[in-house]
């Protein structure tokens, strides 16, 4: 292939070299700010988008027509040659849709995925009518791709290592000892990016929309945290695997307070820019597997959250249909309060949840457990519309894309599905999160208190959830234990009643 290829247009998600066809291929690059005048973002991710986007168009240099532009139309419809042009499958149906209706645009097959949308249609179609399992998609996708595989047999003789990777944080070493530093995992560090003069100008940009009133952000100005440069992916993977993948396993669905970043490899951000091919990433804990530089346990954990759930969310996105995002199987109607969507950590008591917002707030980023035992938990107990609550994780967060939130936040987090890809709520009291963390110990609340000043908001909102939708919940068999416990508590009566004296209140 050669610049005789037809322009590839590259959209915001597709930066990296495996969109290309060609060294020399020529490129179409779109910087479009209609999508940051009409929602709310995280100006941290604004700010990544602008960055990768910016930086990318740098790197092609002449072989890129990059056009700064107010929407998608404008920048096809102002091309001066006018010619043909190839783009691999977006990522989201209305860009979809958009360059369907284009005459000039070919499109192709979607990359930056392990599993294709060919192979995920074959392996739905030979399931009949059971359940899409993300553990079934998983294995499957390990044998096709020979990842962590002996033959025929998973590495290390099972398919999974969750029993070994839930383990709770490690507890403070010699409390009076290390009274008032930070009790962190005590791992290296992230390899961070140094921002130059492209976030300058990036950041003079956003400032200046702003203030012109034109786009409006929530959360926090601050040092870019995220890779915004095939580069800079690169390093971040290379410190994870050599550095911190170790500890990932055992404790990634850990909290800690004073550690926001932990084990986790922080490279949701780069392959969901596009900037890191899944393949290469997994390729690359295996091997420090195979070096013995990490356990099986690790490796596995690390290689299921990519090829596995990431994998598995982007094809349900497509699979479930254009109404699955409505879907409201609990009926929750409430408005998310102000707050909340304004990621207001100081308006909150409750530690955890105030912990969790302020680290939003700061970075446009938390793991995957305050987001789905935190801030979804909390949600799904306080029956917030799950279209709201979608909308604000993909708004909040650097990596949130459409197609990562929908499965992942209306069908996993708020189960307003009705269970189709999970079997059980991930509504849970403050027990759960007191086992998984360092939040409650100098909480205003008491994890195992239910009713009265002291009562922890997790556990009253867990009785609530379960009292309000016990005809939902009696007849799934994963539930009915939970939901007869209900009639062994003495005080169900005033704990709703201050739980519906609470209402949307911060807690
Ligand atoms: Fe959160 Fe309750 Fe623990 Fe406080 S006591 S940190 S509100 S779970």
């Amino acid at each position: 292939m050669s610049a005789s290829s037809p322009t590839r247009w590259l959209f915001g998600d597709h930066l990296g070299p495996h969109f290309l066809d060609a060294d020399d291929q020529p490129v179409l690059l779109v910087e479009s700010r209609r999508a940051f005048v009409r929602r709310r973002f995280h100006r941290q991710k604004a700010h990544l988008v602008l960055s990768a986007i910016r930086h990318r168009a740098a790197e092609l240099g002449e072989r890129c027509d990059f056009r700064q532009v107010g929407g998608y139309a404008e920048a096809l419809d102002g091309r001066a040659s006018g010619g043909p042009l190839s783009v691999c499958h977006p990522t989201t149906r209305a860009a979809l849709a958009f360059v369907r209706a284009r005459p000039e645009v070919q499109v192709l097959p979607a990359r930056g995925f392990a599993t294709g949308m060919d192979e995920f249609a074959a392996w739905t179609e030979g399931r009949g009518a059971r359940r899409l399992l993300m553990e079934d998609h998983y294995r499957a996708a390990r044998r096709r791709l020979d990842v962590l595989m002996d033959g025929d047999e998973p590495a290390g003789g099972r398919w999974n290592f969750d029993e070994e990777n839930r383990e709770p944080p490690p507890k403070r070493p010699g409390r009076r000892a290390t009274a008032g530093t930070p009790h962190t995992l005590g791992v290296p560090e992230p390899w961070w990016p140094e921002e130059d003069e492209i976030d300058e100008q990036v950041r003079a940009d956003l400032d200046r929309w702003a203030r012109d009133g034109d786009v409006a952000f929530i959360g926090r100005d601050g040092p870019r945290r995220f890779a915004a440069t095939r580069a800079e992916a690169l390093r971040v993977l290379d410190r994870f695997v050599a550095e911190r993948l170790p500890f990932f396993g055992r404790y990634e669905d850990a909290m800690l307070a004073d550690d926001a970043w932990m084990a986790h490899s922080l490279l949701s951000a780069p392959l969901n820019l596009g900037l890191l091919d899944p393949i290469e990433v997994v390729q690359r804990i295996e091997q420090a597997y195979r070096d013995g530089a990490v356990s099986i346990a690790a490796a596995e954990g690390a290689v299921r959250q990519i090829i596995g759930w990431r994998d598995y969310v982007w094809h349900l996105y497509w699979h479930l249909g254009a109404d699955y995002p409505a879907g409201n199987a609990l009926r929750a109607r409430r408005a998310l309060p102000d707050w909340f969507a304004e990621l207001d950590a100081d308006a909150v008591q409750a530690r955890c949840l105030s912990g969790v917002l302020a680290d939003l707030r700061d970075h446009g980023w938390v793991h995957h457990i305050p987001r789905l035992m935190v801030l979804g938990n909390w949600a799904l107990q306080r029956g917030w519309r799950p279209d709201e609550v979608t909308d604000w994780f993909h708004r909040a967060f650097v990596d949130g894309y459409e197609w990562v939130m929908v499965a992942n936040v209306v069908g996993m987090s708020q189960f307003a599905d009705g269970g189709r890809i999970t079997t059980k709520p991930y509504a849970a009291g403050g027990a759960y999160i007191n086992r998984m963390s360092d939040y409650c110990g100098p909480c205003r609340y008491r994890p195992t208190v239910r009713v009265g000043e002291d009562a922890c908001p997790f556990t009253a909102g867990y009785w609530n959830f379960l009292h309000r939708h016990r005809a939902d919940l009696e007849g799934n068999h994963r539930m009915v234990q939970a939901v007869r416990g209900l009639d062994r508590l003495a005080d169900l009566e005033p704990l709703l009643d201050q739980e519906r004296r609470r209402g949307s209140a911060a807690p």
